[in-house]
C-alpha cells in the first residue's frame, strides 16, 4: 500500500483524507506540521481515534535526513533520503546579519548539463513532488530553528518542476500554516523563458533570480546548454516582462570563473544586457568542483571585473562565498551522490 505525506497537502486535501472528520481537524493537523510536530501522536488536541486513523493510513513526512555537515562559516547542508531510495542535498546559508536561508533541491540530479556545476554532471533521474520540497524545509528547521528565506537553487532546475515547486509555496505561505511571505521566497532559473513568462503570468509573485553567467551567446551556449532552446534575445524579453508584471527586481547571477568571464569585454556584454532592465547582478566567484576544468578567479581578477560592470551603469554586488568545505555552496551540490539510489526504498512511503 502506498501512503501519502501530509506535509505535501494543503488544509482542504488533508480534509478530503480524514473525510468525515470535520474540516478544522484537517487545519489543526495542517498548523502542528508547520509548527514542528513530526508525528501524529503529538498532536495533542487530535482525539487518540483520529490520531491511531491519521497514522495507519498516512505519514507525516517522506524524507528523512541522512547526514548532516556543518562548515565554520555557519553553512549546514542536509542529505535528505526519499522514500524510493534517491537523496537530494539541501543547504542552510546565513549570512552576515544572522539571516537564515534554506536552499532546497527540486529536481533528483539536473537534466540541464550546465558545465561548470556539479549537479549538471550527475545527470537527472527525476522530479521532487511537494512533500519532498517542503520536507526539506522542515528539516532544516527542525536543525536550526526557523528559517527567514528560501531559495529554489539547489539540485535541479524549478522551472521544469513548476507544479510541484508552486505547490510547495502555496504549504509554506498558507496563513495557517507556516505563512512565510512570498518576499522571502526566490526560484532560481538556468534561463527558461516560457517559465519565466508562466511564473510571471500565473504567479505566485515571488522573486525570481537567473543564472546568466555570461552574456556572450556562443559562451554561454558551451557554458550553458539551455541557451541553444533559449537564446538570449528570448531570455531578455522574459526578464523584462516578469519585472513589468511584477513590479520585481530580478536578480542575474553570474558565477565567475578565472580567464573565462571575466574580461573587460565579457563586463560589456553583460552590461549590454542589463541596461534598461531592472535586474541586480550578483556576481559569485566560482565555487571549486575538482573533477571540473575550471578555477575560481583571484580577489583582484574578481574586483577588476566588478569595478568594470560598475563603471558601465550596472547595479552589481560581489557574493559572498559560503558553504565550499562542505561542498554546500552554489554549483557544489551533488558530489558523491550522483542520481543512484542510496538506500533502499522505504516500505509504504510515496
Ligand atoms: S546550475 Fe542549476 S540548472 Fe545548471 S546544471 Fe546546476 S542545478 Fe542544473
Amino acid at each position: 500500500m502506498t501512503i501519502q505525506a501530509v506535509a505535501g497537502l494543503l488544509p482542504d486535501e488533508i480534509a478530503e483524507r480524514i473525510s468525515p472528520e470535520p474540516a478544522f481537524r484537517a487545519r489543526q493537523v495542517f498548523k502542528w506540521i508547520a509548527s514542528g510536530a513530526r508525528d501524529f501522536d503529538s498532536m495533542s488536541n487530535l482525539p487518540l481515534a483520529l490520531r491511531a486513523s491519521l497514522k495507519a493510513s498516512l505519514a507525516v513526512l517522506s524524507t528523512r535526513v541522512l547526514d548532516s555537515v556543518k562548515d565554520a562559516d555557519g553553512t549546514v547542508k542536509l542529505q535528505v533520503g526519499l522514500a524510493d531510495g534517491y537523496a537530494v542535498e539541501t543547504v542552510l546559508l546565513v549570512d552576515r546579519e544572522g539571516r537564515k536561508t534554506a536552499c532546497v533541491s527540486c529536481q533528483v540530479g539536473c537534466p540541464m548539463g550546465c558545465a561548470f556545476c556539479q549537479t549538471g554532471h550527475v545527470g537527472y533521474a527525476r522530479d521532487l513532488d511537494a512533500a519532498e520540497i517542503v520536507g526539506q524545509f522542515y528539516h532544516l528547521e527542525d536543525a536550526v530553528g526557523r528559517l527567514d528565506n528560501i531559495v529554489y537553487m539547489g539540485m535541479g532546475e524549478p522551472l521544469l518542476n513548476l507544479d510541484a515547486v508552486r505547490k510547495s509555496i502555496a504549504i509554506l505561505t498558507h496563513p495557517q500554516g507556516r505563512a512565510l511571505s512570498r518576499r522571502r521566497i526566490t526560484v532560481s532559473t538556468s534561463g527558461l523563458s516560457a517559465g519565466i513568462r508562466d511564473l510571471a503570468d500565473n504567479g505566485p509573485d515571488v522573486r525570481l533570480a537567473v543564472s546568466l553567467t555570461v552574456a556572450d551567446p556562443a559562451l554561454r551556449a558551451e557554458l550553458m546548454p539551455v541557451t541553444r532552446s533559449n537564446p538570449l534575445g528570448e531570455l531578455r524579453e522574459a526578464i523584462r516582462h516578469f519585472a513589468e508584471k511584477t513590479g520585481r527586481r530580478v536578480t542575474l547571477e553570474a558565477a565567475l570563473m578565472a580567464g573565462v568571464n571575466t574580461s573587460r569585454e565579457r563586463a560589456r556584454e553583460l552590461a549590454d544586457f542589463a541596461r534598461g532592465l531592472n535586474v541586480h547582478v550578483n556576481l559569485i566567484p566560482w565555487n571549486p568542483v575538482p573533477t571540473l576544468p575550471f578555477s575560481t578567479p583571484s580577489a583582484e581578477e574578481t574586483r577588476r571585473f566588478l569595478a568594470e560592470l560598475e563603471a558601465l551603469g550596472v547595479n552589481a554586488t560581489l557574493r559572498m562565498r559560503r558553504g565550499t568545505s562542505v561542498a554546500g555552496a552554489c554549483g557544489q551540490l551533488g558530489r558523491g551522490l550522483g542520481t543512484a539510489r542510496n538506500a533502499e526504498p522505504d516500505d509504504g512511503l510515496t
